[in-house]
């Protein structure tokens, strides 16, 4: 996939509320990767899995620690409150 057709621009897990769960690394494993902390962190952008993988990711997350923004600063998820 190209940049141009990618929407997720930035991925950012909260290291204080992930829990380890390993879901998004098991759904997107170009994204994420559980590290010694059993804490998952983001990978390198180049690796990255195509949006629908990341997002499914970010919403399979048990503790909505995954949060997505797009190249213009919006949040694509968790979904803002207007
Ligand atoms: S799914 Fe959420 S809690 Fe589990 S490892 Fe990933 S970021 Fe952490």
């Amino acid at each position: 996939m190209s940049d141009q057709e990618r929407l997720i621009d930035h991925v950012e897990v909260d290291r204080s509320a992930c829990i380890g769960a390993v879901v998004c690394e098991a759904l997107a494993p170009g994204t994420f990767e559980i590290d010694d902390e059993n804490i998952a962190v983001v990978r390198p952008k180049e690796g990255w899995d195509d949006d629908e993988a990341i997002l499914d990711a970010a919403k399979a997350c048990p503790v909505l620690a995954i949060k997505l923004m797009a190249q213009d600063g919006s949040q694509i998820f968790p979904e803002e409150d207007k």
